[in-house]
């Protein structure tokens, strides 16, 4: 908005330029020649002979040139000779007018073509390259324009969200609407003798509706809404994302009360170290935003939301009291929550009446609001595919697996010996897990395999929600996991590299169990590991001596081996049910837990 007035003002001063040299070069050039009348070619001999003859008006002689006028009023142009004897023949008539005309351009004239053209051209050029490289680059155009903050501006309900999009996040609603009523009514809180807060800090996991509910804010609150995201902020030239900051704030300034959203606000807000080589532009960026946020009064009604995944990168001058005063977590949804989100999605897609939500929720522990988002989809994908009109209990089944492990690869050709193996891999595991208290019931097998690399899986599914892990569980789990490699040793008298996936998930269990849940027989209660980013996958660091660590390996490598050594023992316990279970998933490809659990049992 305020980058007009610059940019005319500029644009004015180049067009005036260019429309006085136009002017000048007309006025020089043409303008001279306008009047005359055309102008013939003629020999220097033709010359001296209308001469010779008094045909000759009126002669004007250039440096090149020989211009005659004839009796008949024609005016002719000869190449000009050296002629020393000229003056004299045209005297020597008598009534012939002559004149010598000077070709050269006057000073005034050198002084605009030699100096002020080129100027005015090369300001043209820059204006056209900067504009150019300023759209193909983004950053540029910006730079040029001196930190703008391009923050979108959203009025009420612009952005289409409401807090009723948000499903489950009960905790973080609840924070977010005082924040808003805050804006509405703050004689309410002033009464009190409340202060305002300047900033919440919304985190979590990716995909758990961060992004969403500042919308949902936005589309709640009656007061403007600035949202931004921190990789705005950063800038080719040094200084120009604190300006950015700057301009920000004052706008927000102007507006308030309102609401500046910062999404992914580690970009800017990085742990500033003390690293001489460390990165300027970011940390005067956000020594900006500091400044900034401390410089607010809390009565003007600026609230400061951000977001961002890796809290625990943050920079604490970011989060002391005062500038970010509040957390709010966006955990990853429950049961209660994953049913929430399913219904509030569905909502948009045409169902088959009889849908079991909660069956849906249970079969997803884990999954995140954008995954459960795209469960839906996936399945009101399906149903268009295979021509129904309405989205029923399979689709959501079966795009939950294409979730979990990709699309069915339907032409993917498996020898009947490998797909041997695999059914004995797949009930293996289903074998071991239903033979175990501690576990979870088996919901569906199949050897189908899927876009992920994934030739057969075993699903479990527990009853309710879970959150907390008993060793025995784990255990059970790590049984459960040794079980296909347990079957195809058993069976098959050979080891596959079908396991890989369950020997990773296998250690990592195991590794956790001695490093972080004090689960082992060797060690106490000790924290062997820490973990950083808990929200990115959670990489852990090991924290103890080399020594240590040696013996870790080998705590891990024991607890594995009695686990695939009591799985093995399930098995050959129960070989009678192993072959025939294993030779009814051949048989079917996918069965469901009904089906396993009747044949186990009869
Ligand atoms: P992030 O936390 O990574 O910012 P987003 O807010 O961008 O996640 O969420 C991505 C999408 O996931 C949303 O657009 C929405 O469709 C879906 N989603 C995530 N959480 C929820 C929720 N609690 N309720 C409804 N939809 C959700
Ligand atoms: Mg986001
Ligand atoms: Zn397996």
């Amino acid at each position: 908005m305020n980058e007009k007035p610059d940019n005319n003002k500029q644009k004015n001063l180049g067009a005036l330029l260019l429309g006085l040299v136009l002017l000048l070069a007309f006025n020089a050039l043409i303008l001279p020649n306008l009047g005359a009348p055309a102008m013939k070619d003629a020999d220097y001999s033709y010359f001296l002979e209308q001469v010779d003859e008094g045909n000759v008006q009126k002669v004007e002689i250039t440096d090149s040139t020989v211009n005659f006028t004839t009796d008949d009023e024609q005016v002719y142009s000869a190449v000009r000779i050296d002629d020393p004897d000229l003056v004299e023949r045209l005297s020597k008539d008598g009534n012939i007018e002559f004149s010598g005309v000077s070709t050269q351009p006057s000073t005034l004239q050198t002084f605009l073509f030699a100096w002020v053209l080129p100027i005015v051209i090369m300001v043209i050029v820059w204006n056209i390259i900067f504009k150019s490289l300023g759209k193909r680059m983004g950053g540029l155009g910006n730079a040029m324009s001196f930190g703008k903050s391009n923050a979108k501006i959203y009025v009420k309900a612009q952005t289409g969200k409401t807090f009723d999009d948000v499903a489950g996040q009960d905790e973080a609603k609840e924070a977010l609407k005082e924040i808003v009523d805050f804006l509405h009514t703050p004689e309410k809180y002033a009464e009190i003798g409340a202060d305002l807060p300047k900033g919440a800090l919304l985190v979590g996991p990716p995909g758990t509706g961060k992004t969403l509910l500042a919308q949902a804010v936005a589309g709640e609150a009656e007061v403007p809404f600035f949202s931004i995201s921190g990789s705005e902020f950063v800038e080719m030239f040094v200084g120009m994302g604190a300006a950015k900051v700057r301009d920000l704030f004052s706008q927000a300034a102007e507006k308030a009360p309102c609401i500046v959203f910062i999404d992914e606000i580690d970009t800017i807000g990085k742990k500033r170290d003390g690293n001489i080589s460390g990165n300027d532009e970011r940390e005067q960026t956000l020594n900006q935003l500091l400044t900034e946020m401390d410089g607010f009064d809390g009565k003007k009604g600026v609230v400061i939301l951000a977001a961002t995944n890796r809290p625990e990168s943050l920079d604490p001058a970011l989060l002391r009291p005062g500038r970010f005063d509040r957390r709010i977590p966006a955990e990853l949804p429950d049961l209660a929550g994953r049913e929430a989100i399913l219904r509030v999605h569905a909502k948009k897609v045409r169902l088959s009446e009889d849908i079991d939500f909660n069956a849906i929720a249970r079969a997803t522990a884990g999954a995140s609001g954008a995954e459960l988002a795209n469960i839906v989809n996936e399945a009101a994908l399906r149903a268009v595919r295979n021509g129904r009109s309405a989205v029923d209990q399979s689709d959501l089944e079966e795009s939950v697996e294409v979730v979990i492990a990709g699309y069915q690869r339907k032409n993917a050709v498996i020898s009947r010996k490998e797909k041997e193996i695999i059914a004995y891999h797949e009930i293996g595991h289903a074998l071991v897990a239903a033979m175990q208290k501690d576990s979870a019931p088996v919901h569906k097998i199949t050897i189908i395999p899927r876009t992920s690399g994934a030739l057969g899986y075993t699903m479990q599914v527990d009853e309710g929600e879970k959150f907390l892990m008993t060793k025995e569980e784990a255990l059970a789990k790590l049984a459960t996991l040794t079980g296909g490699r347990s079957a195809e040793e058993l069976i098959f008298n050979t080891c596959t590299s079908g396991a890989s996936n369950d020997i990773e998930q296998a250690t990592k269990l195991a590794r956790a169990m001695v490093t972080r849940y004090g689960m082992s027989e060797t060690f106490d209660m000790l924290a062997l590991e820490t973990v950083s980013n808990k929200y990115l996958g959670g990489d852990s660091s090991l924290a103890c001596s080399p020594e240590t660590a040696a013996r870790i390996d080998d705590e891990v490598n024991s607890i594995v081996k009695s686990a695939h050594a009591k799985a093995v023992k399930i098995l050959s316990d129960n070989i009678e049910k192993l072959h025939e279970l294993a030779h009814y998933l051949l048989d079917k490809e996918t069965i469901t837990g009904e089906e396993f659990m009747a044949i186990l049992n009869s």
